[in-house]
Order: C-alpha cells, then sequence, then structure tokens
C-alpha cells in the first residue's frame, strides 16, 4: 500500500495539536535535548514526507531512528497518535527508496530463516568460548563489524551452546488433568539466548495443567524488521507465523517474550496485515496470543504453595516497554512475583522507563543507548536488589550489560524462572 494510503499516515497525523507532551516523557528527548529527535518532530517529519516537503533520504531516516519505539510517548499523547506506528511506517517508506545490501542480509535473509540465525549464534558462541572474540577486540577486527557493533558485541555475552528447541520436546504434555491445550511461541531470543526462560515456561504450564506445544516452521515475530525500515518483511513473517500455528486447535497461544507478545497482538498485526486479505486470518491468530503472566495470573491463577523455608531473595521489577506501554500489562509479572514463596518486591524508581536496548537499539546507537541504561542502572542499584526480573529478552540482555557496567551483584531473571524454582524446591 503506498505510504500516504497507511492507516496511521491518513487517520492520524492531523490529529496532533503540537502540545508537546510526548516530548516531555521522551527517553531520548530527554538524553539529547533537540526537537527533531523528539516525538513531536517525528510527527511533523512524517508530515513533511506524506507532504513531499522532505525527501525520503537517509538523513531523514537517520533522524526517525533516533527513537526506541518504546511508544512512551503513544500511550501519553493526549490525541492518541500512535506515534511510534507513524516513524515504523516512515522508515521502511524511506528504506524502500535506499535500501542497504547489508541490513536485507540481515534482516531478510538471516533473520527470516531460523537455521541461519541458529547458525549465527553458534559462531558467536564459537568465538566467545574460543576466545577469538577477546583476541579478535584486541587486534581491532570487531572495528570491520558494521555501524556500531564494534562497541555493542560487548553486551551479547555468555551465548548458551543448546537452543532452548533443541531441548524441549515439540509437545509436552499437561501434568495431571488437562485444561487448556496452549500454543508456545518460542521467541528468537528467548529460544537462543534464554534457554532456561524457555525452560521454566514449558516446565510452569504444563505442571498447572496445560499441554504445550512447540510448532515447528515458526519465525521471528517481525519486530526487529519493522524497526528497521522492513514492514514488507514483517509482514511476510506474520503470515508465516500465523500459517504455523494455523495447523493447530490451540486455546491460547502464550509467549514469554514482550516483543512478541506485542509483534503478535491485535494491533501490530492490523498495522501490517489490516488491509491484506490475510485481516480475517491475523484477527483470528491474535485473539488467542497472551502474555504469559497474564495467562498464569488470569487464566490459571496460579498460587504455589507456601514454603516458610524458602530463601528470601529482594526482587525488583522492570517493565519492558512492549509490556507495560504496548499492551497495559504491569500489575500481572508484579502479582506474579508476590505469589513467589520467600520474594520480596522492591519497586525501582521509574520502573516503567526503557532501559534503551530496544531490540537492535543498543546495537545501532551503543552511545545513547548507555546514556539510557546508566540511569536505569541507578535507580536498580538504588533497590539493593539480588535479582532483577523482566518479561523481556531484550531487555535481560540490555540490563545484564549494565550490571556488569556498574558492577553490581543483581542478577536478570524472567519472573517464570523464579516461579519454576519455587516448585521445584517444594518436589
Ligand atoms: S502528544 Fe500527541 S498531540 Fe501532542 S505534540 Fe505529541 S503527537 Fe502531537
Ligand atoms: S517511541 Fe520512545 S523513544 Fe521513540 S519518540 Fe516515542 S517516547 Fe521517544
Amino acid at each position: 500500500m503506498e505510504f500516504k494510503e497507511l492507516p496511521p499516515v491518513k487517520e492520524q497525523l492531523m490529529k496532533c495539536v503540537r502540545c508537546g507532551k510526548c516530548r516531555s516523557v521522551c527517553p531520548v528527548f530527554s538524553e539529547i535535548g533537540n526537537e527533531t529527535v523528539a516525538p513531536r518532530g517525528h510527527v511533523f517529519m512524517v508530515q513533511m514526507l506524506r507532504d513531499g516537503i522532505v525527501a525520503p533520504e537517509q538523513k531523514v531516516y537517520d533522524h526517525l531512528t533516533n527513537c526506541l519505539m518504546c511508544e512512551t510517548c503513544s500511550v501519553n499523547c493526549p490525541s492518541g497518535i500512535d506515534i511510534h506506528e507513524l516513524n515504523a511506517a516512515a522508515r521502511s517508506y524511506i528504506y524502500e527508496h535506499n535500501p542497504n545490501l547489508a541490513k536485507d542480509l540481515i534482516f531478510d535473509t538471516m533473520w527470516t530463516n531460523p537455521a541461519y540465525l541458529k547458525n549465527v549464534v553458534r559462531m558467536i558462541w564459537g568465538a566467545q568460548a574460543s576466545g577469538a572474540q577477546s583476541l579478535g577486540r584486541k587486534l581491532g577486527l570487531t572495528k570491520l563489524l558494521p555501524g556500531d557493533m564494534p562497541k555493542a558485541e560487548k553486551i551479547l555475552t555468555d551465548i548458551p551452546w543448546r537452543s532452548a528447541r533443541s531441548q524441549l520436546p515439540a509437545v509436552s504434555p499437561a501434568i495431571g488433568k488437562k485444561k487448556f491445550t496452549v500454543g508456545y511461541f518460542l521467541g528468537c531470543a528467548t529460544d537462543l539466548l534464554n534457554p532456561e526462560v524457555a525452560k521454566a515456561t514449558v516446565a510452569v504450564l504444563t505442571r498447572n495443567g496445560c499441554e504445550v506445544v512447540i510448532p515447528p516452521g515458526t519465525k521471528c515475530c517481525g519486530l526487529p524488521q519493522i524497526a528497521n525500515g522492513k514492514m514488507s518483511t514483517a509482514q511476510r513473517l506474520a503470515i508465516d507465523n500465523i500459517e504455523a500455528f494455523q495447523k493447530y486447535d490451540f486455546d491460547y497461544i502464550i509467549t514469554d517474550c514482550a516483543s512478541c507478545s506485542s509483534a503478535l497482538a491485535v494491533k501490530n498485526m492490523e498495522l501490517l496485515l489490516g488491509t491484506t486479505e490475510y485481516r480475517e486470518q491475523a484477527r483470528a491468530f491474535s485473539a488467542k496470543v497472551m502474555d504469559l503472566t497474564y495467562f498464569l495470573i488470569h487464566v490459571l491463577d496460579i498460587h504455589p504453595p507456601a514454603n516458610d523455608k524458602a530463601p528470601r531473595v529482594r526482587v525488583t521489577y522492570h517493565d519492558p516497554c512492549h509490556l507495560a506501554n504496548a499492551q497495559g500489562i504491569k500489575d500481572e509479572p508484579r502479582e506474579l512475583l508476590r505469589r513467589i514463596p520467600g520474594v520480596e518486591l522492591v519497586e525501582m524508581k521509574d520502573a516503567n522507563r526503557c532501559c534503551g536496548g530496544s531490540g537492535t537499539f543498543s546495537l545501532t546507537h551503543y552511545d545513547l543507548s548507555m546514556q539510557i541504561l546508566d540511569k536505569k542502572m541507578e535507580n536498580i542499584g538504588a533497590t539493593g536488589a539480588d535479582l532483577v526480573a523482566t518479561c523481556c529478552p531484550s531487555c535481560m540482555m540490555q540490563l545484564r550489560h549494565g550490571v556488569s557496567r556498574q558492577g553490581l551483584h543483581a542478577r536478570l531473571v524472567h519472573p517464570v524462572q523464579l516461579l519454576s524454582q519455587a516448585y521445584e524446591d517444594q518436589d
């Protein structure tokens, strides 16, 4: 569909009253303080693009990518403008006029093919395990990598050798009486970087009466592609994922990754496929998608048994933007943590403020990302927490890097890992 005809561009631009509320909450604006990187500036820029006042050039793209896609502006806009959607649409429009071979290889070829992606992660694991990564760093070889990768490769630490998919069966039967058949959307980052989270998810769901199926043929949720100007690739991925899950009759489609659930939710699917022949299939698919913590609280209403001997741990919770802003899910992860024996939940200041990771943002805008991260880490450090819980693998990776930058001792976990551990302690 033509850029001008895209629903957010066509219907929302005229709603901006230039009030500046979005600017006052934007983490990037608060670091840079320049109107061109403010959400209001982005809205203005998209309008000029639509009207042909500015050309779809790389420098406009670069301005627009000074944005975490955290959606803080969108949820605070009194006119209800989906500013991040306007930004995403504009990035794709500009990218079409300025294609880039390296980016095509990464986002169209590697990231859309689970086997390629797995091999790339294996190569990084091999480099880490053999010391080649640090040797490469010393010799300056990492400087050959594109964008801010030479600096950002430090974020990719301790990559596990075995993916979750290679350790989990395709079908895990319910323990005891079966309540639901659940399709588990195992996102790339959980699969390849945090297999322990996936194992905990399956353990907790099966223990609570769910048969868990991991359909073969699922692909990336498409969020990295949207953030990198590849809306048409994200559309293709969405269709592939819908088709992979349509083969089953699931009661729910569950994911433990905030980015995946936001990408698969109704709103984003509407953006990708709302004007296509896949609209109804996308709606039926999204209607079943649910964040894991929401499912555990509202559908299964889990209550792990009390345990007076459970060790006391101070846990603070960081809200992933894709859960809190994109889906309004803030209470459920906290409620889940409160229900786990031994957990003392300590709130950090500005828990709902972006950590600066935002998928690939820390890889493309490393210095800015670190400025935002350092503020988050100050707030985490002030809690004195032993554990930092969050529901997004990208936030986990970024916060883990923050912990190491600041010399803290806190460990990163997904709430489901603590829950799974609590059940194991009872066995
Ligand atoms: S908050 Fe909304 S209406 Fe106000 S300037 Fe920002 S985009 Fe425009
Ligand atoms: S999405 Fe986040 S970073 Fe981007 S303009 Fe909005 S508030 Fe700023």
